[in-house]
């Protein structure tokens, strides 16, 4: 078991289908700790580095116009092996393969429009959540963290 921090960001299809609740419930009911949250919409500096990974593929311009097309949901979430789990809370990238339960496989209809997103690893987790959040990653996750604080760091 690890505890871990990761990145959670409702895209702006979600957001306009009014899924933040449904998603944010989801996270709390499976036992996961929200550390920040913020409805923001972002520039396509900040969408590039987020998508840095996906730079060479053919999609990628049309990955940054989609999710700098209106406000993204932007989470930070803490708990015991979050990244994997909430990947499978997620379900896979193609709506269409995604497995019923999952937040994809419920609400998503399309790969280019698929409503969530998530850290794969404790690398890209660190990496986002500091493009979005700041410093709340320099935090050691066992410091104890009030919740009257996490909106200011
Ligand atoms: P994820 O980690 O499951 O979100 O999937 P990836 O990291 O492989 O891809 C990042 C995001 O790029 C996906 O969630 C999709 O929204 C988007 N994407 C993937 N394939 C395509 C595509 O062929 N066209 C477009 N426009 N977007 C795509
Ligand atoms: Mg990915």
């Amino acid at each position: 078991m690890s505890l871990q921090r990761t990145f959670i960001m409702v895209k702006p299809d979600g957001v306009k289908r009014g899924l933040i609740g449904e998603i944010i419930k989801r996270f709390e009911q499976k036992g996961f700790t929200l550390l920040n949250a913020e409805l923001m919409t972002i520039d396509r500096s900040k969408a590039e580095y987020h998508y840095m990974e996906h730079q060479e593929k053919p999609f990628f311009g049309e990955l940054v116009d989609f999710i700098t097309s209106g406000p993204v949901f932007a989470m930070a979430w803490e708990g015991e092996n979050v990244i994997e789990v909430s990947r499978l809370m997620i379900g896979k990238t193609d709506p269409s393969e995604a497995m019923p339960g999952t937040i994809r496989g419920d609400f998503a209809a399309a790969k280019e429009e698929n409503v969530i997103h998530g850290s794969d690893s404790l690398l890209s987790a660190e990496r986002e959540i500091e493009n979005f959040f700041g410093l709340l990653k320099r935090r050691s996750l066992e410091d104890d963290f009030p919740f009257e604080d996490r909106k200011s760091v």
